[in-house]
């Protein structure tokens, strides 16, 4: 097969014009093209008005060999070569997934895998896939009863701890708009393999091919539970409200340190010789309790902001001129960021088009915000995080060692708490206010999203000072790129302080942890993800690490 890229059309063309401009591309006749499948699908909005589309295809043909060897490609090379109109030809990649290794019949020791969301789940997955039998445990409930126990904090005020946004089958990622790209280097095509079994579960067909695909928050509930059930057909274990509270750690003779195994908060001990820790960023406990053991940890850069929300119109206007509405735009998404005079940066992230603001603590007596959506994208406002760029240097004020961060992250949610009213309402304030420097009173013409509602008032003592300044240089700013941005009654809501892990499990590159052989570190609160898809792709890769260490120490004993 062939693959064709940067085919350009207009937005509205018929379906004829894909056919017509392939066959252009490889100065074939109509009927030598014997079949073609979009791989990727995605658009230029930067002149509005005039919006186009951009298709990978793959192609088959009786003229493929001709055409290798009049682009002179190489039979097996993966490279593209330059076709008459200057587009781009080449072998279709193989991305198709092969697993590492097959578990031997005798294993002495299952593996591990704390945590279920994205990363968990994967690594559970392809090591069942591969025969290893893996058990999983999760802190949080299985995903039916976890979505009655989050919505108790949006609608009741009721925060249980141990099951919310972040904790729970599924993670941080279920109760999410679902955005499932990354600008990760994956060469060997990990995310496919994780596209792919998300579709097999049940994610809409077009996460395939559409360029910045998304699934909702809906879907994923149901994708998480068909996971699991294919994970438990395959000989996997999965025990939920079940949390790791501690480590068995040996050390041998030359002063190797080798992890034995866990202790869950029953008090019941597990034997194993590899544990994953799949944690996400918010499993404050877990990383202090780790950092005592003496496993390596350090402290690692993240963000702290506000979530910001718009009406959606504004967006899609601002991106899609009069074409704003076509169903295949969907609504608009925006990334945004600027350089401040205080060398800070501000950037926006976690963008949600026609979603909602939700309240993300996992905490007593702490406001976090984060955002989602479903699958339509339908809710009016569009919201994203704004925040600032924070380095370890800034965790100083707060406290000492690697988990400083946490200690900052914990002052400012509690900052906010205590601003919004001491019930879970977060603090919040118009954009035109904010500017100004003045408490806001009374909404405008946006009604923010957030439950279990927005207290309005001064968001200044919500953030360190250096953040407020920044973001106030920032907005107005963002209102060049998209005009109303900066709008005197769009909603902020405090505080966004869950950006990524303010901690480093810092492993090797044969996926132990620096100093404690047999714990694989990994995922988002380890330090090497920050979303669904890159969770996805580690798990993969760590199962894969698991795997081989597996195989190697049965073949060595
Ligand atoms: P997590 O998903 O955080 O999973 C870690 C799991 O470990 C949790 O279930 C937790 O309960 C469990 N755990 C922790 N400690 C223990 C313990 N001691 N014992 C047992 N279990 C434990 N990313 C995107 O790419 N697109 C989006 O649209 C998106 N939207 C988001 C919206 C919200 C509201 C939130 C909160 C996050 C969103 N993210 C999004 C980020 C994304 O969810 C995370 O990057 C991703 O979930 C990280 O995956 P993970 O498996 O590494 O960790």
């Amino acid at each position: 097969m062939l693959r064709l890229t940067d085919l350009k059309l207009p937005l509205d063309h018929p379906e004829a014009a894909l056919r017509e401009a392939i066959v252009a591309r490889l100065g074939i006749a109509s009927d030598e093209l014997t079949n073609y499948t979009v791989a990727k699908r995605s658009y230029d909005a930067r002149r509005r008005g005039a919006i186009v589309l951009i298709y990978s295809v793959d192609v088959e043909t009786p003229r493929e060999a001709d055409i290798l060897r009049r682009l002179q490609l190489d039979a097996e090379a993966a490279e593209f070569a330059k076709a008459g109109d200057g587009g781009k030809v080449m072998r279709t990649p193989d991305t198709s997934y092969k697993f590492v290794a097959r578990a031997p019949s005798e294993l002495p020791l299952r593996p591990l895998v704390i945590g279920m969301g994205p990363c968990g789940l994967f690594v559970g997955l392809v090591l069942a896939q591969m025969g290893f039998r893996p058990i999983i445990l999760e802190r949080g409930k299985a995903v039916r009863e976890r979505t009655k126990d989050t919505w108790g904090l949006w609608r009741k005020k009721t925060l249980n701890p141990e099951s919310n946004v972040q904790f729970g089958e599924g993670g941080a990622g279920t109760f999410s708009d679902g955005k499932l790209w990354s600008q990760i280097s994956d060469p060997k095509h990990y995310g496919r393999k994780v596209i792919d079994e998300f579709v097999r579960a049940g994610a809409p067909e077009e996460i395939a091919y559409v360029s910045k695909p998304h699934i909702g928050t809906f879907r994923l509930v149901s994708m998480v539970e068909q996971m699991r059930a294919t994970i438990e057909s395959l000989g996997g274990e999965i025990r939920f409200s079940h949390r790791v509270d501690d480590l068995l750690i040996e050390t041998d003779g030359d002063g190797v340190r080798h992890v034995r195994g866990v202790t869950l908060d029953s008090g019941e001990q597990l034997r194993a010789d590899h544990v994953v820790m799949a944690l996400g960023h918010s499993a404050r406990d877990t990383f202090a309790m780790l950092h005592a053991r003496g496993v390596f940890v350090e402290a690692k850069p993240f963000s702290i902001g506000f979530r910001i929300e718009h009406p959606q119109s504004l967006i899609d206007t601002a991106r899609f001129g009069t074409q704003a509405g076509h169903p295949l735009l969907g609504a608009a998404d925006y990334k945004l960021v600027h350089h401040c005079r205080n060398g800070r940066s501000v950037y926006s992230f976690c963008m949600c088009p026609g979603g909602t603001v939700v309240a993300a603590a996992s905490e007593p007596g702490r406001v976090v915000t984060n955002g989602m959506s479903q699958y339509s994208r339908n809710e009016r406002n569009a919201n994203a995080a704004i925040v600032c760029g924070i380095t370890p240097e800034d965790f100083a004020p707060y406290g000492e060692g690697p988990l400083a961060g946490i200690e900052l992250q914990r002052y400012w949610e509690a900052r906010a708490f205590e601003l919004g009213g001491g019930e879970y309402e977060a603090p919040g304030q118009l954009v035109g206010d904010f500017l100004k420097g003045r408490a806001s009173g009374e909404f405008g013409t946006v009604q923010p999203s957030y439950k279990p509602g927005v207290r309005l008032g001064d968001l200044a003592p919500s953030l360190p000072e250096y953040a407020i300044a920044a973001i106030r240089e920032a907005l107005p700013a963002f209102d060049k790129q998209i005009r109303g941005f900066a709008m005197r009654d769009a909603v902020l809501t405090g505080v966004e302080t869950r950006t990524s892990s303010p901690v480093r499990i810092t492993r090797g590159e044969d996926g132990h942890s620096l100093n404690t052989r047999g714990l694989f570190p990994a995922g988002e609160g380890a330090g090497y993800a920050g979303g669904i898809l890159s969770a996805g792709v580690d798990g993969i890769r760590t199962a894969e690490a698991v795997a081989l260490d597996m195989v190697s120490r049965v073949a060595g004993a």
